[in-house]
């Protein structure tokens, strides 16, 4: 059976890659390696949730990088910050030595669980992964695993694995913090509105009310039908 090294970058986006390369016949060994993942303690849940992937789903697992080693990262990103740009960088590292590892213990080939994330830039973690295999003489397998995202999350959700609520670096974790803030002033000001439109309503209710209980009254004493 050939053997492929896939380099994981989280328990839940390595499911799928993990059942679907199996269906293709290959002997799949996962290698979690993320440099990238800010603060420690958060490095340290997302590496035990792949634990938690490799024993439920009996997978061998390699793993470099401890949290003192996003120092690789950093050094990688050589300054850029902006969304897209430094993402390249940040895969170079990460396809660099899954490659390299690849080639080291004679793997038939290589791939990576971030083409399971609808979230990643796609198109390149596969030029950065070609470019990694041609630097070690490693063979990249390209699969996009996308089409099986809902298949993933329900399958994460059914085990109990973590997720995690940001990609992975600290610029990552503000964008999402300030997108999370965001989300929440919006849901405030959807609630805010409705209870003020409700409150409207309500008042428009009870004014229509004393309007027609008027009427009635003024009816009653003076007998007189009075225009709707
Ligand atoms: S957003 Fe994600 S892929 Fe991009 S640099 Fe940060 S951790 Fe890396």
């Amino acid at each position: 059976m050939p053997r492929i090294l896939l380099h994981a970058c989280c328990g839940p986006c390595s499911l799928m890659p993990i059942v679907h390369l199996r269906e293709e016949g290959w002997d799949v060994t996962v290698f979690f390696f993320n440099p990238n993942i800010h603060p420690a303690d958060e490095w340290k849940k997302r590496r035990d949730a792949m634990l938690e992937v490799s024993v439920r789903l009996n997978v061998p697992l390699l793993e470099e990088g401890a949290p003192v080693n996003g120092g690789v990262w950093v050094r990688a990103l050589q300054g850029v910050t902006r969304e897209g740009e430094r993402c390249r960088l940040c895969y170079r590292p990460r396809m660099e030595r899954t490659a390299s590892l690849a080639a080291e213990l004679g793997f038939d080939a290589f791939t990576s669980s971030l083409l399971y994330s609808r979230y990643q830039h796609h198109e390149t973690i596969m030029s950065e992964a070609e470019r990694a295999a041609s630097l070690n003489g490693a063979v990249f397998l390209y699969r996009d695993f996308r089409p099986w995202w809902w298949d993933g999350i329900a399958m994460s959700k059914e085990l109990g694995i973590y997720r995690q609520k940001w990609c992975g670096c600290i610029l990552s974790m503000k964008e999402a913090l300030v997108q999370q803030k965001e989300a929440a002033e919006r849901k405030a000001a959807l609630k805010a509105e409705r209870a003020a439109r409700l409150a409207r309503e309500a008042e428009e209710r009870r004014l229509k009310k004393e309007a027609i209980a008027a009427k009635k009254a003024l009816r009653e004493r003076t007998g007189k039908k009075l225009p709707q």
